[in-house]
Formats: C-alpha cells, sequence, structure tokens
C-alpha cells in the first residue's frame, strides 16, 4: 500500500533553497514601490539564477524548457511562491502568462506556438486572459455575449470585457468567444489570439479595486477594461477547435485552482507567523496576548485550518497526477472554497491581534487581507463551488423509498427485534 507523505530529498533541497531565495531576494523588493520597467530590470538576474537551478517554468513539459513536474510538485512549489506577489515572475510561471502558456501548449498550433508561445516562455511577450464581461454574470460563463462572427479568412470580435488581468501591459490576449450562439451550451465559445496592436481593440483603463485602490494604466497585476469593436484577426489565431473554449478552459482551471489554493498557504503562513510573533511580544491586561485563551484558540484554529487545507489541496495535486483533472474535480472545488476561507479567516485574525498596526499600511496584513476578498470569487465564487460539491455529494444518496429516514431508531429497531428475536428470547427466559 502506498500511503506517502514525504517530499523526495532531492526535491526538497530545491524547496529549501526557493525559500531562502525568495525570502532573501524577492521579499525585500515588495517594500520599495517599483515601477514595472523597475520590476523587470531586478528580475533579470533572478530569472537566470532559477535557470541555472533548473526551477524555470516548471509547470511545462521539459521539450517546452519546463521541469514536466506533476501537481504535487508544483503545489509545493507556488506554496513558497505565493508569499510574495513578485516570486512568480523570478520563477516563469506568474499569472496570467503561467496559464496562457499552457493553452497554448495543450491547444496551439505548430505556428502558434512558435509566434506566441515561446516568445511568452522566453519572457519576450506578455499575455492576459480576457473573458469576464461587465453585462454578464462570470460565474455563469454560459452567458457570455461577446461575438467573433467568420468573415472569409478573418473572426471578426465585438465585445466588452474587464478584469483581464495585465492585459495593459501585455502583447496578445486571449479571448473568449461566442462564436455559435445556437450550439449547445458548453459548445458555443472558443478562444482567439487577439494582438493587442491590433484596430478595434479599445484598452480603456485598469479597473481600480480594493487591492490598487487608485487608478494608474499599466501596471503589473492591473484588471483592463476593454472594448472590442470590428476587431478583426486571422482565422488561424483560433486556439484548438471552434466551440472547443470550454473545454480547454476547464484544462487549463483545474492544475490553476491548485495552485491558487498552495499560493494562498504561502501567503496565509506570512500572516500566520506574524499573528504568532505579535501574540509573544504585545501585552494587555497584565500578560501577553499568547496567554489569552481567544489568542490561544486564533494560533490553534489557523494551524489546523492551514493545514486541513494544505492536505486537502495537495491531495486533489495527487489525484490529479495519479488519475486525471476529472477525478479530482470534487476535491477542487472543495479546495477552492475551503482555501479561500482559511486565507481569509487567518488573515483577519493576524490583522485583529495587530490592532491599529494590522490596519495600517506599516504592515502587510492590510493589503493582504484585501487581496485576500477576491479569493472567494475569482475562478468561481465560493458558492458556485459549493452547489457543484453539494451536487456531486448527492449522487451518492437516494432518498427512502418509505419516507421514513434510514436511521429511524424506532423503525430499526423494530426490524432489530425481527433479527435477534432468539436472542431476545433468550434473554427473557433467563430472566
Ligand atoms: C483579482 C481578479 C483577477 C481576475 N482576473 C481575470 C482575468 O484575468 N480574466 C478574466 O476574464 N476574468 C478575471 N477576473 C474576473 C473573475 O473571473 C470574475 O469576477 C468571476 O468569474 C465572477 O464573475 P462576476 O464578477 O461577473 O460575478 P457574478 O457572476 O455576477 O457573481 C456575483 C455573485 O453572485 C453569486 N452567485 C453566482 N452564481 C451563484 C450560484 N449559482 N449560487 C449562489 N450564488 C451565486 C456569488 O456570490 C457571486 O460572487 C478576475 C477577478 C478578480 C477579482
Amino acid at each position: 500500500m502506498a500511503w506517502d507523505f514525504s517530499t523526495d530529498p532531492e526535491f526538497q533541497a530545491h524547496l529549501d533553497w526557493m525559500t531562502e531565495f525568495v525570502r532573501e531576494e524577492i521579499w525585500p523588493m515588495e517594500t520599495l514601490d517599483l515601477e514595472l520597467e523597475q520590476i523587470e530590470r531586478a528580475m533579470a538576474p533572478l530569472q537566470e539564477r532559477v535557470k541555472e537551478r533548473g526551477l524555470w517554468a516548471a509547470h511545462l513539459d521539459p521539450e517546452l524548457g519546463g521541469q514536466g513536474y506533476g501537481q504535487v510538485k508544483l503545489g509545493l512549489m507556488h506554496e513558497i511562491l505565493g508569499t510574495s506577489p513578485y516570486a512568480p515572475l523570478a520563477f516563469g510561471n506568474q499569472a496570467p502568462d503561467s496559464g496562457n502558456s499552457e493553452i497554448l501548449a495543450l491547444a496551439g498550433t505548430p505556428e502558434q506556438k512558435d509566434r506566441w508561445l515561446h516568445p511568452l516562455l522566453a519572457g519576450d511577450l506578455k499575455s492576459a486572459f480576457s473573458m469576464t464581461e461587465p453585462e454578464t454574470a462570470g460565474s455563469d460563463p454560459t452567458l457570455l455575449a461577446t461575438r467573433a462572427v467568420r468573415d472569409g479568412d478573418e473572426w471578426v470580435i465585438n465585445g466588452h470585457k474587464w478584469f483581464s488581468s495585465n492585459a495593459s501591459i501585455a502583447d496578445f490576449l486571449i479571448v473568449m468567444v461566442v462564436t455559435d450562439p445556437e450550439a449547445r451550451a458548453y459548445q458555443r465559445a472558443s478562444m482567439i489570439i487577439v494582438p493587442v496592436d491590433t484596430p478595434g481593440v479599445d484598452i480603456v483603463r485598469d479597473v481600480p479595486t480594493m487591492e490598487h485602490p487608485t487608478e494608474q494604466y499599466g501596471r503589473y497585476g492591473g484588471h483592463a477594461e476593454i472594448y472590442y469593436r470590428d476587431v478583426r484577426v486571422p482565422a488561424e489565431n483560433l486556439l484548438g477547435a471552434e466551440g472547443a473554449g470550454f473545454l480547454i478552459a476547464q484544462q487549463r482551471l483545474g492544475p490553476g485552482r491548485i495552485h491558487h489554493c498552495m499560493r494562498w498557504l504561502g501567503v496565509a503562513k506570512r500572516a500566520f507567523d506574524m499573528l504568532c510573533e505579535r501574540s509573544l511580544y504585545r501585552e494587555a491586561h497584565g500578560s501577553v496576548l499568547a496567554k489569552k485563551e481567544t489568542v490561544q484558540n486564533w494560533i490553534a484554529d489557523s494551524a489546523a485550518e492551514m493545514q486541513a487545507a494544505r492536505l486537502m489541496t495537495l491531495h486533489a495535486a495527487w489525484k490529479m497526477d495519479t488519475q486525471d483533472a476529472s477525478a479530482a474535480r470534487q476535491d477542487i472545488s472543495l479546495i477552492k472554497f475551503y482555501g479561500a476561507k482559511v486565507l481569509g479567516d487567518v488573515i483577519d485574525r493576524a490583522l485583529q491581534a495587530h490592532g491599529s498596526l494590522g490596519y495600517s499600511t506599516d504592515l502587510p496584513l492590510e493589503a493582504m487581507y484585501r487581496f485576500a476578498r477576491a479569493a472567494r470569487f475569482y475562478d468561481g465564487p465560493d458558492e458556485v463551488h459549493r452547489a457543484s460539491v453539494a451536487r456531486q455529494v448527492l449522487r451518492g444518496y437516494e432518498p427512502p423509498a418509505d419516507g421514513i429516514p434510514s436511521e429511524h431508531v424506532p423503525t430499526r429497531r423494530a426490524a432489530a427485534q425481527e433479527k435477534f428475536a432468539d436472542l431476545l428470547e433468550l434473554v427473557t427466559q433467563n430472566d
């Protein structure tokens, strides 16, 4: 029987190296308000070191310059990279480029790979994924309205998108569009590659958010609003088969959610460390916070919940590695809403323990808190994942045929009396 929670020593050495590297070389950068160009300059030598170590773009197969690591190994790496928003950049697996490179690797033609994927991996191009629309519910993508109509050798795209992360700094967009509104719900949409400089692509702003409340166009990690007005691209920019948009998205989202959850654990652990440190030095009402039962509960509950989320996530990753994405579907929904809750709760407790200091920008907790809030709805809101889990769980049940609950004690007792009648008779005789 194989049931193993250990990491092989060779890979653990990589993880130890990453932990030290991210903490020493990348965490300090967070305190500086860097422009994109400065970030890229600072990253270049770090990326070289990551490549030398053989950890660059590890999410991809070896023929694309990656390591072909499975999801468990990747998950363990993402736990470390999640501790800093800049860390994935140094390792060539920053969102959304990492997901987009997976899409291109999965569905791209050899020409598309040459033109878009290889430069993306080399860091010469940047990309965005453009699906969500302000006018339709992102949690129900069958409602998508952006249309692509075939006109000779071209697709003509019209629509309105927003929250296309990194679009304002991207070279090309992977746009989810309806190509056949009459098809079955999940076969209506397709993905099309659109270079940002195509006439008709109008990136109007980076939407200010809880995470970045001030509007600043062209920010790394910004979320762009885009109008597509009679945007014409060659027919060969279609990614995969016509109508395969959701299928491709689904294949990308499974691993992506595992990476998110592991990155959230990296953030949660940083908040947890701050909670523990604070509890040991802050005195109030005659003792340090660590002596207060409430704070002890926060620490214990946080430790338990992070451990649960970590094991659940790695288990989902293991299922993906040993079976496939569909086998891990329920596990992925479980971790998506549970992991987001754990992230929010741990940060909230750490922030509470720091009082005004936690609320201030003198600590990263308030920024973590704002970052964490979005986790409850991007890549599928909590409610949708909960509903999906409940649906899958309930498939294993059916209502009692006679309407009486199967654990109903009087009914079970009557059945047991009949089953053990001899035994009961014997006991009565002995009396
Ligand atoms: C930081 C961030 C980055 C993002 N990056 C990208 C990106 O790169 N590309 C992109 O295309 N999009 C991106 N998005 C958008 C994201 O994918 C959507 O916000 C998400 O899919 C939800 O869609 P919506 O905002 O339209 O909410 P809606 O679909 O309008 O849902 C609103 C709320 O309705 C409720 N709800 C919905 N369905 C149900 C249900 N079945 N049962 C009960 N309640 C329900 C939920 O509470 C949900 O939060 C990003 C968003 C954020 C915050």
